[in-house]
């Protein structure tokens, strides 16, 4: 083990990113700007950067509609008509699923309550849907509606595990929850990463346990698609949806993924049907009977939004040519460069909130400030002042994610030498 001081210092991180077998993908983004420098940026868990090809993907979207005009749905290989089928095997690399589980569709959100219609069917004696206390607001709002669109009573029946005192789960807490209330739960609906904290969870074991108990098991991947190396199909999850502004660099309210498991490719459970969801053999028969596309495809709605599809493709080259164990063993290592120097430089402004174990953790540290909510608006001020960008979650936490397809052990060192000289100041 190199000494920490080696270990903060210049020389050392350049060392380090000289030996980056993914150094080259730096330059395929656009790094914001800092002045005359660039930005150290750590928010790749809120909007990953803009990959250079994305614009080459937009244009190319604008110049068929200008040169083709309605005939785009149907010339060429990137027609209107099959585009989201684009994206769809890469897609499935990345989260570990077969090409028909899944699908660009729609916004996170809206995905969450589609599947839900099929795969939350509450009734009297099993009701409820168990989930994480605070969740990410949207994920709560969705659900607590859900609950009540079916004429349950949150108050009872949207079950919300408590975290430790750490504000950690475990596998333990949420086994108990499953044991203690699995008589009565429709759903577990639970987050792969969990926002604030960066805890990630062991999916097949909470499929397993759902499942055991008799419930319908489903993910919130937000925080976890093209961040953890995913198996979902090996998971056994029921459904999983996701977003691909975060660490899947699509850009702002960039189309959506979702992950039904070949099992249920052709249920009957219900669904809110649209006519990209008919089987694309005899769509454009215009038929008045919804024939499904087996697998995820059959869940679509509306022809999608191909504009706001084009940038994925351009993301999902990079996250291809790079996989997700070189991108997974990089990430472990500049997390672990970034807690590694926390706590020999910093112990005493920043307290590490994410687990230790590296198996429970993708690329965010979640740093509560020392001292509370003040300090904690001061340091991150005086970083953003200084063209280092993290994201603040209140009421002290700045959350820093070294994303490993652009993100540098140089960006790392810059973060932890500003904390430091504020500190110093
Ligand atoms: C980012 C995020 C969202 C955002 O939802 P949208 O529908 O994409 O606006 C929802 N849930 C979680 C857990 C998130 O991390």
């Amino acid at each position: 083990m190199t000494d920490t001081h080696t270990l903060y210092s210049d020389a050392y991180a350049a060392h380090a990113d000289a030996a980056d077998p993914l150094q080259r993908f730096r330059a395929q983004f656009h790094m914001p700007r800092f002045g005359d420098v660039e930005q150290a940026y750590f928010v790749g868990n809120s909007l990953g950067l803009q990959p250079r090809g994305a614009r080459a993907q937009v244009e190319d979207v604008l110049d068929k509609w200008a040169m083709e005009a309605v005939e785009g749905h149907f010339r060429g290989n990137s027609q209107w008509m099959t585009y989201h089928g684009l994206v769809g095997a890469q897609l499935a690399e990345i989260v570990g699923a077969q090409p028909e589980e899944v699908v660009a569709m729609n916004s996170l959100t809206a995905n969450l309550h589609f599947l839900m219609v099929g795969f939350y069917r509450p009734t009297a004696e099993r009701p409820a849907i168990l989930t994480e206390a605070g969740a990410f607001p949207s994920d709560r709002y969705a659900l607590e509606s859900q609950v009540r669109f079916h004429g349950f009573d949150p108050s009872t029946d949207l079950i919300e595990v408590q975290p430790g005192a750490d504000g950690l789960f475990g596998m333990d807490a949420i086994a108990a929850a499953i044991e203690t209330h699995g008589h009565r739960v429709a759903l577990v609906l639970w987050p792969g990463v969990q926002y604030r904290t960066g805890e990630a969870f062991d999916l097949a074991e909470i499929t397993r346990l759902g499942h055991a108990a008799g419930a319908i098991v489903g993910f919130d991947l937000a925080h976890a698609a093209g961040n953890l190396p995913l198996r979902l199909h090996d998971s056994n999850a029921d459904f999983a949806v996701w977003c691909h502004y975060k660490y899947l660099n699509s850009g702002p309210g960039a189309v959506a993924g979702a992950f039904l498991h070949a099992r249920h490719a052709t249920t009957d459970r219900p669904r809110f049907a649209g006519w990209w969801g008919h089987d694309a053999a005899t769509r454009f028969r215009m038929g008045p009977d919804f024939q499904p596309t087996p697998g995820a495809e059959g869940w679509q709605l509306s022809n999608p939004p191909i504009l706001g599809l084009a940038p994925l493709r351009a993301s999902l080259d990079l996250f291809t040519e790079a996989g997700m164990p070189a991108l997974r063993t990089k990430s472990e290592a500049l997390t672990g460069y970034l807690e590694t120097l926390i706590r020999s430089q910093l112990d005493d402004v920043l307290d590490i909130a994410t687990p230790r174990d590296v198996a429970r953790r993708g690329a965010q540290l979640s740093l509560r400030v020392r001292g509370g909510r003040a300090q904690g608006r001061a340091l991150f001020e005086y970083l953003s002042d200084n063209g280092v960008l993290g994201d603040w979650r209140e009421p002290d936490v700045i959350r820093i994610s070294p994303a490993p397809l652009y993100n540098t052990h140089a960006d790392v060192l810059r973060f932890v030498r500003t904390v430091a000289r504020w500190r110093d100041a």
